[in-house]
């Protein structure tokens, strides 16, 4: 048995324990009173017929005669004179009822008078009848009854509630434990399945408990977990997304840094490193004061806070923070861009978008090729491709490319550090900014990713 159950089963106990005492209470009551009401009644109609008789003729053989009835059963007759003494008694008087008799009252109607109705005191219930004989009182008939006739019936009466109480209780503990486990069973196993859920099994099953109340907690406790499991998914995803744009600065400051630091290379060149170095760590201080935010508002996604950015400088300046780790693989970039081109962007984002794609170009490509980044107007919008001379991508992978942790060549990929990551980051952002990404690829004749913004 669990807590609820008990808890309930004693609520149910209690009220219908309540309810019961009360009722039988009061049946019980309702029966001893109407079971006295009948003693008293029979007893004192028993009196008035003997009066009846007596009034007809009131002779010795008459009274002889009643007395004589009345000796053979277990109530008591006695006739008086109106002075009160005694004309006949079927039985032996006794003080108890001589003490009755006194309490006779002055006036008595006609069809009698209960003397004595406490059955529980006294030895006997008693009545009286004024015996008239042409308008004259000639004489009382008492009637006596042993109460222990009642006090018999009565403990017999109570031991039959006793028997009927103790059954029904027991009844009723038997249907309350049934009913408290239908009620509080599908309530446990929901806060079953919730500890599972907090123990990230997301995999909840509920038994269908109908459409009331409970059946409505089981169904939120099953939104709430897939609510759950796709906000624990995000919060990984993002994880992993943070980490890798973490990571592109840090290569960067790592490659430059080892370049500074190298004795052939001159102060001129070692300035340049510096500072390049320096916005690098600018940009990281700046994304993990955003990530700082994010925590604090909990939400699993980066903002993108757009300006107006004049694209040659913009692109330019990434290409720089490119050219040296493509000389070292001997390859060449080839950027083609209007002068007058003004794009709404967020450069640290959208920076990442480019660094991701030429970082591919470069990562997929042999020495002594070259990388062409051409950005040019179309119609309203801007139109970015970066095409690689590259191994390509086999078309059977091109629909998988911006999935998550989709690596072609899963061997090579590890060897080059890469995650699969960076296009399903790409894709995130440049839709985040409102454009729209495609890829094209002939195997050993190089890749284009199209960016239309
Ligand atoms: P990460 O970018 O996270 O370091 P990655 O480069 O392996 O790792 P993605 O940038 O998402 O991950 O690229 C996914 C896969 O697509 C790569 O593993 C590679 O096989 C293929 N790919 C991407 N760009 C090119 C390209 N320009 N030429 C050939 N294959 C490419
Ligand atoms: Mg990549």
């Amino acid at each position: 048995m669990n807590k609820i159950s008990i808890k309930i089963g004693l609520l149910f106990f209690l009220a219908i324990f309540i309810l019961e005492g009360i009722s039988m209470v009061f049946l019980h009551n309702n029966i001893i009173h109407s079971t006295v009401h009948e003693e008293l009644t029979s007893l004192q109609t028993r009196g008035n017929n003997h009066r009846e008789i007596l009034e007809a003729s009131f002779h010795d053989e008459t009274i002889r005669h009643i007395a004589m009835m009345e000796a053979r059963t277990d109530t008591q007759v006695i006739l008086t004179k109106p002075d009160g003494t005694i004309y006949m008694s079927s039985n032996r008087v006794t003080d108890a009822m001589k003490r009755i008799m006194k309490t006779q009252p002055k006036s008595i109607p006609h069809e009698g008078f209960i003397l004595e109705d406490d059955w529980k005191n006294a030895a006997f219930i008693a009545s009286i009848s004024p015996v008239l004989v042409n308008q004259k009182i000639t004489g009382y008939v008492f009637m006596f009854q042993n109460t222990q006739k009642i006090k018999n019936l009565i403990s017999g009466l109570n031991q039959h509630f006793l028997i009927a109480g103790l059954l029904s209780l027991l009844f009723m503990m038997i249907i309350i434990i049934f009913l408290t486990r239908y009620v509080t069973h599908p309530l446990i196993e929901m806060s079953e399945a919730t500890k599972r859920i907090s123990k990230g099994d997301f995999s909840v099953s509920l038994p269908k408990v109908g459409k009331d109340e409970i059946g409505e907690l089981a169904e939120s406790i099953k939104v709430l977990a897939s609510d759950l499991e796709i906000l624990k998914n995000e919060r990984n995803e993002f994880l992993a997304s943070i980490s890798h744009e973490l990571r592109t600065p840090l290569t960067y400051i790592k490659g430059y840094a080892d370049i500074a630091r190298r004795r052939e290379t001159n102060g001129e060149e070692r300035d340049k490193y510096l500072t390049i170095i320096f916005e690098e760590t600018g940009k990281l201080s700046k994304l993990v004061k955003e990530l700082f935010h994010l925590a604090k508002m909990d939400e699993n996604t980066f903002s993108i806070e757009k300006e107006e950015v004049h694209l040659l400088p913009y692109f330019l300046s990434i290409i720089e923070k490119v050219t040296p780790a493509l000389k070292e693989n001997q390859m060449d970039l080839v950027l083609e861009c209007p002068e007058d081109l003004y794009l709404f962007l967020d450069p640290i984002r959208f920076e990442q978008v480019i660094l991701n794609l030429i970082d591919n170009a470069r990562k997929y490509s042999e020495p002594n090729t070259t990388i062409l980044v051409e950005v040019r107007h179309m119609g309203e919008r801007i139109h970015i491709k970066i095409q690689d001379e590259g191994k390509g991508i086999p078309a059977e992978d091109l629909p998988r490319i911006f999935d998550r942790f989709y690596r072609v060549d899963k061997s090579r990929t590890r060897a080059l550090g890469g995650t699969g990551l960076g296009l399903a980051i790409v894709k995130q952002l440049v839709e985040a900014h409102g454009g729209t990404i495609k890829v094209t690829s002939n195997p050993n004749n190089g890749t284009i990713f199209e960016m239309i913004l």
